[in-house]
């Protein structure tokens, strides 16, 4: 790939890219910290949480082998582990809450906890952060049962598998601003733990600029169907910004902004990302915030205003998601680590790695960015005003047809105002920030200024 500083002789230069858009040298430390993730050692983690034999939500607290309660002090002694490699940066709790009976998935008021480990940045003036999470709560046919075997080894081992390789990894490396990585818990029963983390994000006012959930990550082989696939994921990104107000409506129909929005532009980066750091992997982007009709813990995040997405396998097995074990007509129910794609579930973990360090190490994003629409011109003028953050090296118009998914082109500059001679009639922009090593803040859509 060329070397950025090749690219810096003019100060306005056009170069199409054949992936995406985005104009990044390769970071070798990423590289580096992708090729940690091993496949053997996520399999020990998923075989370890199963061991559990149930994580319930509303299972045994207090059982030092068996149960939610075993399975979070766990959780808990591995970020430990990490935590003497951090140089004392990486700290975690398990954040308990209450939540009360709800008539139907919680039977009576219960005190639930997320295992949280944070990798503080060392930019003390810098109060970004990003999320990664997977949830450490199983079930079985019965979402009430919290007794019977619940192995839960790709719903989902596999996301906090994934989450807790990436903590070990990074945390010891520096990022200028911190990363969370956490275990949720009460999926299954409604979201309980992810939207306790949300809301207390929202009332503390955290910057959170990415909140990556992993859900079912480790199966290639669907159900029914039979589709083997383990070059494929998907990752879900809301199309209309759920707070978004009428304000904000008028201005998406005006701008033709359906499929720009701040999720959807993550959802696009991790793409990008993935198709420049991970072989063998594609991110299958699609156009809704999860399955149809249903939820997972990237949503309360969406909810409460913030750039939130899911990765979940391409294919999934129901034979082995939320069954209770058995054998029927030689068919074998529940979700085991023998069903599972340890090699498929490293490729998702790496994507995940790479968009977390790419953007940890990312200037902040653009503000205010615009584009002029005074005069009619085939030319299209885009301002924005500087990143706040030291490390700018400039910036990358993004450039696509309306028609397309990801970005075609891209162009980089080192003032905070372009034009480009690209119709904005007929194409759609956004403008992100880039460091000396290439690692690209997410892109911002412009507003019409007149
Ligand atoms: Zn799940």
């Amino acid at each position: 790939m060329k070397h950025i500083t090749t690219l810096f002789i003019c100060s306005l230069l056009f170069v199409t890219q054949t992936n995406f858009g985005q104009i990044t040298q390769e970071d070798p430390e990423i590289t580096k910290m992708i090729s940690e993730i091993k496949a053997d050692n996520l399999e020990i983690t998923v075989k370890k949480l199963v061991s559990f034999g149930t994580r319930h939500t509303l299972s045994d607290t207090k059982s030092k082998t068996r149960g939610i309660g075993a399975a979070q002090q766990w959780v808990k002694s591995e970020f430990e582990k990490y935590a003497l490699e951090s140089g004392g940066r990486l700290t975690s709790i398990i954040d308990y809450f209450t939540v009360k009976a709800d008539g139907k998935r919680i039977a009576t008021d219960s005190q639930l906890g997320n295992v949280m480990a944070t990798l503080k940045g060392t930019d003390p003036s810098d109060n970004r952060v990003l999320i990664i999470s997977g949830h450490l709560d199983s079930r079985v046919t019965d979402v009430m049962d919290a007794k019977s075997d619940a192995p839960g080894a790709n719903d989902d081992g596999s996301g906090v598998a994934a989450m807790m390789e990436l903590a070990k990894i990074m945390s010891k490396r520096a990022f200028p601003y911190s990363i969370i990585f956490v275990a949720v818990t009460g999926e299954e029963q409604g979201l309980y733990g992810a939207r306790h983390l949300a809301e207390v994000a929202k009332k503390g006012n955290w910057n959170i600029i990415a909140m990556l959930n992993n859900d079912m990550i480790g199966n290639s082989l669907s159900s029914g169907t039979k589709l083997r696939d383990n070059t494929q994921v998907r990752v879900f990104s809301e199309a209309t910004p759920y707070l978004e107000t009428n304000e904000e409506a008028k201005m998406r129909v005006l701008t033709n902004r359906d499929n720009d929005s701040p999720s959807r532009q993550l959802a696009r980066y991790i793409k990008a990302t993935t198709n420049q750091y991970v072989a063998q992997l594609d991110i299958n982007l699609v156009y809704r915030n999860d399955r149809f009709l249903r939820g997972g813990d990237h949503t309360p995040f969406s909810q409460n205003g913030f750039t939130a997405i899911r990765f979940c396998e391409m294919n999934e097995n129901f034979d082995h998601q939320h069954q209770d074990l058995r054998t029927e007509d030689n068919i074998k129910y529940g979700d085991l680590p023998e069903f599972m794609d340890f090699e498929y579930l490293r490729k998702v973990a790496a994507s995940n790695l790479a968009t977390l360090a790419n953007l940890a190490g990312a200037p902040n994003a653009p503000q205010n960015v615009g584009i002029e629409v005074k005069d009619l011109t085939n030319f299209s003028t885009l301002t924005w005003t500087a990143s706040k953050t030291t490390n700018v090296y400039g910036y990358q118009i993004l450039i696509r047809e309306t028609s397309d998914n990801s970005w075609q082109k891209a162009v980089f500059v080192k003032d905070t105002k372009a034009t480009i001679p690209y119709s904005k009639d007929n194409f759609l922009f956004a403008v992100q920030a880039i460091d000396e090593l290439g690692h690209a803040s997410l892109p911002v859509f412009p507003i019409p200024i007149r």
